[in-house]
């Protein structure tokens, strides 16, 4: 009984792995990313904050290349976009 529940785990173990393969193969070595603002190095995320100490995203930020540019996180990328996250403080 308990080697028919091992032999039956070994083979879905066996399918999920084979099923994990194509699935590298299709994405590649990393997932794809969207390609917007808010994915990008240079974007500045702004907050709101509630309460005493807690801060919240806002759907709003901007753009701190070159000249500062109000923008939003799903924003049309321009030929500086770096995939990135900006430090914050
Ligand atoms: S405008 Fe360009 S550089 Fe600025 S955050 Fe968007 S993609 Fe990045």
């Amino acid at each position: 009984m308990l080697a028919e529940d091992v032999r039956k785990l070994e083979s879905e173990k066996e399918r999920l792995l084979e099923e994990n393969k194509e699935l590298l193969v299709l994405l590649g070595d990393e997932p794809p990313k969207p390609m917007n603002c808010g994915c990008c190095a240079h974007f500045m995320q702004h907050y709101i904050k509630i309460g005493i100490s807690n801060y919240m995203e806002t759907y709003a930020g901007h753009c701190v290349h070159g000249r500062t540019v109000n923008k939003k996180p799903d924003g049309k990328t321009c030929r500086y976009f770096e995939f990135g996250r900006r430090r914050t403080f």
